[in-house]
């Protein structure tokens, strides 16, 4: 059964909410229109060519890129000027283009944590964090046989998730008190009579974009006429967003055995290193696409190596004085990893409905020979 694009959008979303994406990024619908019926999606890095041409062949109405086609404002859409071109084929095509870009990069589950769980580090951190998650405990106080029902209802919502542990609440049994005045329906109890009734007190906690649909799902499941319901902001921040990603290996290697681990976790024809082939190597920092930038954060963090794209002479000059290897996969090389695991996400989400999803992953954007 097709589903509108804009549903495609939104289950791309639930793995990296727009909100996570930079200020100068343009994540989102590029082109198309997100109420077009969808059977069949393509997942690609970029939206090139040689990805057009795939769709058409595929019959995929919708194509989800990594990188946006899109960047700066458009001011025309001139035939003679090969982006705007390539957009105009897109649209004469009738092929919708999405984006999750530095929103894909920052979530969790994202670009580097792929890169990192594909190159097999183990207790991995946020490199750049950008934001921590606020929490709050949300508290509510239902009778014994309505608890389960909202329990329910909150973790529907999103509430409830300690790391990989999700329907964590507390509950605890205890009395309480109310007064039904003139004008009230009371689920329990009479008009101008003191109540005391057996409740649970259901607590969990809910990070701050759930918050509201937590406490509209959980207000329609309760039985009570008026809900007593407290919200207290948690010191405690919740889950780290941001770039790169640093981690160990279960064992030590020689930077030059690591970086041929590497091309094959990649499949690469090839890649380069920089620093001395028998360093050895433990700490591992990684970030998808472009992340030359992220080489002081690598030592800080203690990293031996970092693994990325696009790296320039003098960035590994200047990384291999601080003594930080560097290992330049490719941008593709480092990003393709992540096309993989979105092209799965969708599939499994979109499989109940019979739509197909396939990956195209970019070849090398630079040929060795
Ligand atoms: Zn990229």
């Amino acid at each position: 059964m097709p589903v509108a694009a804009a549903h495609v959008a939104g289950i791309v979303e639930e793995l990296a909410p727009r909100r996570l994406a930079e200020e100068w990024d343009n994540p989102g619908w590029q082109l198309g229109d997100p109420r077009r019926l969808v059977k069949s999606v393509l997942v690609a890095l970029d939206p090139a060519p040689a990805v057009l041409e795939r769709a058409r062949e595929l019959g995929a109405e919708l194509v989800v890129t990594h990188h946006p086609l899109v960047f700066r404002p458009l001011k025309h859409l001139r035939l003679d000027l090969p982006e705007e071109a390539l957009a105009a084929a897109f649209l004469n095509a009738g092929i919708a283009v999405y984006s999750a870009h530095t929103n894909l990069d920052n979530a969790p589950g994202g670009t580097s944590d792929v890169l990192a769980a594909r190159l097999g580090l183990e207790k991995v951190e946020v490199l750049a964090p950008r934001e921590a998650e606020k929490l709050y405990k949300i508290v509510t106080f239902v009778p014994p046989e309505h608890v389960d029902a909202v329990h329910r209802a909150l973790t529907a919502a999103g509430a409830g998730w300690i790391g990989n542990y999700s329907h964590c609440s507390f509950q605890v049994e205890g009395t309480g008190t109310f007064l039904p005045l003139e004008g009230t329906n009371p689920f329990i109890g009479r008009q101008g009579v003191l109540e005391r009734v057996h409740e649970v007190r259901l607590e969990t906690i809910v990070p701050a974009p759930k918050l509201g649909e937590a406490v509209s799902r959980m207000l329609k499941a309760h039985p009570y006429e008026e809900v007593a319901y407290d919200v207290y902001p948690l010191a405690r921040a919740g889950q780290t967003y941001g770039l790169g990603r640093v981690g160990e290996l279960a064992e030590a290697l020689p930077l030059a055995a690591f970086a041929q681990q590497v091309k094959e976790a990649l499949d690469l024809a090839g890649l380069w290193y920089s620093g001395d082939g028998g360093q050895p190597v433990r700490r591992v920092a990684v970030c998808g696409g472009s992340g030359a930038s992220l080489a002081g954060r690598a030592r800080a963090a203690g990293a031996d190596v970092l693994v990325t794209g696009d790296v320039k002479y003098h960035e590994a000059q200047a990384a291999r004085l601080g003594r930080l290897a560097v290992i330049d996969a490719g941008h593709a090389g480092t990003e393709n990893p992540v096309i993989t695991a979105l092209t799965a996400h969708l599939k499994e989400r979109l499989a109940a409905e019979g739509v197909q999803v396939s990956a195209y992953l970019a070849p090398p954007e630079r040929r060795f020979c």
